[in-house]
């Protein structure tokens, strides 16, 4: 039966048994660093394939760095713990890994400094976090996304996420599905939780890392789409809030949201208030991608499943 399992202090357990004391640093400050990794479910061929895991790693350890925290085991181990983890859990649908780099000492004191790093890592069945078929009503946030000289905004800092949380409920209680959030200087930086970009006279054009953006994972894979196979040229440049009200296709990318696209911005159809043709493109080949239907995108994947386990 399948199980979400954690590991959590050196040892592998189900997820309910995983605790940790209420004094934690990183509970009470947000000193933490994280990742999200998504499994992806293909039913025919019974197995589930984890995506762009290393690369999550490698993004976790830059996050540690940015925070001087330690991530005490090797990208190879950490790669491997999370396959572990997710054979152990045993799903056979789409699951979410949630990596972790937190300060574990339980003491009181706002610093990063002389206190114990742990990290630990846990799975849970995620299924479709927006819809990606019928696309996003957005809003411009009244909240500004965090600049980098308040707190490292290209880190996925676990504290940093109030300033998300916020601008996402403001969105949903306002009828919205999700916020899209400007940066100090008033140029558009990202939503909640996923990158965006927006299709413009066959020109993808998406913010450059100093626009406070988290350097997303999927925004790099949807580029990648969008020049290898669709033949867009990519731009990376600042963009206003009023140019998402006249783009062609608006979208946004992420490990939760994968490509989804955005219909409307502060009641403001984009193009025709349908789903855009190249959005859709870049998402079909996503999908395709991320399980494991494309051959040339097999490095990307970890297949959870040894033949064995699938034939089960
Ligand atoms: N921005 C924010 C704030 C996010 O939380 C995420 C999700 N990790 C992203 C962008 C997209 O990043 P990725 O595609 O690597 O998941």
């Amino acid at each position: 039966m399948a199980t979400p399992m954690a590991y959590l202090r050196g040892e592998f357990m189900p997820l309910e048994d995983a605790k940790i004391g209420i004094m934690t640093h990183g509970f009470n400050y947000g000193t933490a660093v994280f990742e999200g990794i998504r499994g992806n479910w293909n039913e025919e061929q019974g197995q589930l394939y984890l995506f762009r895991v290393r690369d999550h790693v490698q993004r976790l350890r830059l996050s540690s760095k940015i925070m001087r925290m330690a991530l005490q085991i090797s990208d190879d181990d950490l790669v491997a713990q999370i396959h572990e983890l997710a054979q152990h859990s045993g799903f056979r649908e789409d699951v979410y890994v949630r990596p972790m780099v937190y300060k574990s000492s339980e003491v009181l004191g706002v610093r990063m400094h002389d206190l114990d790093d742990d990290y630990l890592l846990y799975l849970a069945p995620f299924g479709a976090y927006l819809d990606p078929d019928a696309g996003a009503r957005c809003m411009t946030s009244s909240w500004r996304r965090v600049d980098d000289t308040s707190i490292p905004a290209r880190a996925k800092v676990n504290g940093l996420y109030v300033n998300n949380a916020m601008a996402k409920t403001e969105a949903q209680l306002s009828g919205f599905d999700e916020a899209i959030l400007l940066n100090q200087d008033g140029h558009v930086s990202e939503e909640s939780g996923e990158n965006i970009a927006i299709i413009r006279d066959g020109v993808i054009i998406t913010p450059p890392p100093q626009d406070n953006i988290l350097e997303g994972i999927t925004l790099e894979t949807a580029l990648d789409v969008a020049r290898e196979h669709l033949g867009l040229d990519v731009l990376r440049r600042s963009i206003d809030r009023s140019e998402l009200y006249i783009a062609d296709e608006v979208l946004m990318t992420g490990t939760a949201a994968h490509v989804t696209p955005v219909v409307e911005v502060d009641r403001v159809p984009v193009g025709d208030g349908q789903p855009g043709q190249v959005t859709k493109q870049l998402q079909d080949r996503y999908f395709q991608i991320i399980t494991g239907r494309i051959p040339q995108y097999l490095d990307w994947l970890t297949p959870v499943y040894s033949d064995s386990i699938v034939s089960a």
